[in-house]
Parts: structure tokens; sequence; C-alpha cells
């Protein structure tokens, strides 16, 4: 589960790490007088920033440094009536809904600080790197000497030693290492209390020298978590965090049947049974020339509903040409399946073409619905094999590769 800059920044301030103040905003007038609290509280500068789960937001123009009320106005105009298009989101972009109002910072440097769960060193490793604030992806590979790696220790976490090292490799300076080593322990520990499976910081920044900081100070300005969906029912708090308007909508709607859908950018829509005879699926249609809709497992004991629920989702896509339905009934009944095409096909109806391919626990059965249901469903044909199943799906729809 992916949670909002705010929220991170909220989890951060309560581990201890130092964030500058800002609140959440849903509407011009709140930004407006977000800003207006914050300069008058004495701040130069406000920042407004879209919240949406999807980072670039700096290069994409919703990220702005604004130094009065109507500057506000016209930032949170701008970011709450526009998509946020970046090489994170896709082309169609996503709509904002939220916005961060925080008291901005002027910024001598940019730091990269970060943790994720690393397979190759079956750990968590905490990345750091002193080419902050641009895409991680890009220094790593033109710069991949720049990234700084420490493997965490399964239960200890960070270790101080570890922290102190990583904080001189970065480059921190005098006052600045004890800072730096605090927002790496407590980053490490937050990560592993709230079972994080990502937690980054980008920028970690150090201000420029004032009196009462000789060296800067070293803040989080911005910071993304990501959490294990399995452990989330031991941390409530952040289970209350979910925001149901950044996903997918069809995904969600899955979700709530026990459905495993993920959307794709094909035309042909698919429904299986088990995970493993769905990416058969999508290789053997990818195979003969088609581009799959959507990843689409049922499971192996859905309910007549749940796949009735599932027809509706992948039918709902205008995208989708053409269906194909491929189950191996082992646990799952083929019966079910035929009964489920036969009431959508009277609710929703098959529009497109819609192949099907059966195999398994109660096939006779099924084969005996589908023929009685064949004049109610003229856009079905059945398959004798998987090969078979591809090819008729693929001659039906438009291919565009
Ligand atoms: P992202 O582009 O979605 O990762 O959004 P960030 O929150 O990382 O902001 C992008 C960039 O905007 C940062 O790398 C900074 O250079 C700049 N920025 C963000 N907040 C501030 C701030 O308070 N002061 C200054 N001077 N720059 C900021
Ligand atoms: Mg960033």
């Amino acid at each position: 589960m992916k949670i909002h800059e705010y929220q991170a920044r909220d989890l951060l301030a309560e581990a201890g790490v130092p964030v500058p103040a800002g609140r959440m905003v849903q509407t011009i007038d709140e930004a407006e007088l977000a800003a207006k609290e914050l300069l008058h509280a004495g701040h130069d500068q406000v920042v407004i920033k879209a919240q949406v789960h999807a980072g670039g937001r700096g290069k994409a123009g919703f990220v702005k440094l604004v130094g009065s009320a109507d500057e506000a106005h016209e930032a949170a105009k701008f970011m709450l009536s526009n998509r946020m298009v970046s090489p994170q989101t896709g082309a169609e972009g996503l709509e904002v809904k939220r916005l961060l109002v925080a008291a901005a910072v002027d910024i001598a440097k940019e730091y990269y600080l970060a943790i994720t769960i690393d397979r190759t060193n079956n750990t968590s490793t905490m990345i750091g790197s002193a080419e902050g604030g641009v895409e991680i992806e890009a220094v790593a590979e033109k710069n991949p000497e720049a990234i700084h790696k420490m493997p965490m220790h399964p239960l200890l976490g960070l270790e101080p030693f570890q922290a102190r090292q990583l904080a001189f490799k970065l480059g921190f300076k005098g006052k600045q290492v004890g800072q730096a080593v605090n927002i790496m322990l407590r980053l490490a520990k937050l990560f592993l209390d709230t079972d994080a499976s990502l937690a980054e910081i980008n920028p970690l920044i150090v201000t420029p020298p004032t009196d009462e900081y000789p060296n800067g100070q070293v803040l989080a300005i911005d910071a993304k978590f990501t959490f294990d969906d399995n452990a989330l029912f031991r941390h409530k708090n952040i289970a209350e965090m979910f925001d149901p308007s950044e996903e997918n909508q069809s995904e969600l709607r899955a979700n709530q049947f026990g459905l495993s859908y993920v959307a794709l950018d094909g035309n042909i829509g698919c429904l299986v049974n088990g995970a493993g005879l769905a990416m058969s699926t999508m290789d053997i249609i990818k195979l003969h020339g088609g581009e799959p809709a959507n990843f689409l497992d049922v499971g192996g004991s859905a309910t007549e509903e749940a796949v009735t629920e599932a027809f509706r989702i992948i039918l709902s896509d205008d995208r989708v040409q053409g269906v194909m339905v491929n189950i191996f009934g082992g646990i799952m009944q083929c019966d079910k399946i035929a009964r489920a095409i036969v009431s959508s096909a009277k609710e929703v109806g098959f529009k497109v073409p819609l192949v099907v391919r059966l195999e398994g626990t109660n096939v006779e059965e099924a084969r005996r619905i589908l023929e009685d249901a064949r004049r109610e469903i003229p856009s079905m044909t059945t398959a004798t094999d998987l090969a078979d199943a591809a090819k008729k799906v693929c001659a039906a729809v438009t291919v565009t590769a």
C-alpha cells in the first residue's frame, strides 16, 4: 500500500525526523489560507505540492514555491484543475485532489536516502547518494559509484556505526554528520516498525549555514512510503491512511470480490484461473501477436457472482475488443464459469468476440450449458486448446503490434 507525501511526512515527524511544517488541503481557498498562516508565522516562502501517488512532480510543475497568498491561490488552482503528467504516470496523468502546503526552506545541497527490500542480500538495505533531487534510476545508470548501500541487520536494523559510515561516504561535514546519522537511524527504525517495503526521502537536504546552524540543517522535504499489505492488520494507523481514490477503480472493485486483477494496455480481455495460467495465457496471446488488456486470476474458489463481476470489469473497459476465457478446472468447476458467462451475457452482453477454452472438473456440464446458450451469445466461439484459443482471439481483434 502506498501513502501520500503529507502522510509520510507525518510519520517521519512522529519518528523524530525533522520535516518542515505543512498541512494537507483540498480546495484553493484552504491552500491560500494555509499559505497565509505560514507566511504570517515568519516563513518567507511556501511550497505547494500536488499529493498524488507518483513522483516527478517538480519537473511537471506540480511543486511550486510561492511568496504570497495570491501566488498560492494561482498554484493551487493550476494543480487542482490540471492532471499531473510525469514519466511515472503514463500519458493520461493523474487527477490531483489534495495538496500539501508547507514551509519552504533554502537548499544548499540535495541528497537521496532510502530503504528498500534487498532480495540479493536477503535483507533491507539503506541506499544513500549525494546526487539527490533527481531520478535515482538515472544516477544508478550514469554514475553507479555515487550510490552507497548499507545492508541492514534483519533484527538489529541499521547500526550506528553503519549510519556514521554512510554519512561520511555521502560527504556530510561537521554538525551535519550527527543530524544525518540521527535521521538514518530513525528512518531505519520506522521502516522496520511499520513493515514498510520502501521508504524514500528524496531529497534529504542541507540548508545554507546560519548563526544557529553554522553547518546548516539536515531536513527531509519529500517522502514516499510503501507498506507490505500482508502486515497492515497490525498497523491500524497506517491502514487508515489508505486513499482509494488513488487506486485503479477496476482493480479496487476486483479486490472486493477476491479477484487478482491488473489493468494493462492491450485490447484482449483475459479471464483465467490461477496466476501461472494467467501468465501463460498472456504469453501465448503475445506469441500470436495480440496484447492482453489485463491480468485476471479469478482464483480457485471464486463464486459465480465473483466471476460475473470479473466479466463486468473486463467488459467495462472500452479498449477491450475481444475476450479470452481460459479455465483449467481443478478446484474451480468449469460449469460455474459457464453459468457466469451466461449470466454476464444476459446482464452486460458480449458485444465483442468471446473465445472460451475450458478443461477439467465438470467440463461436460459446462459445455452443455454453453451449447444451450449458443443462440443467446452469438459472439462466442469455443477453442480446443490454449493455442487454438489464442489464435482465434487474436484473429478477432485489431492487432496493433
Ligand atoms: P518530486 O519531484 O515529485 O520528487 O517532488 P519533490 O518534493 O522532491 O520536489 C522537487 C524539487 O522541488 C526538489 O528536488 C527541490 O529542488 C524543489 N523543492 C521542493 N521543496 C522545496 C523547498 O522547500 N525549497 C526549495 N528551495 N526547493 C524545494
Ligand atoms: Mg522527490
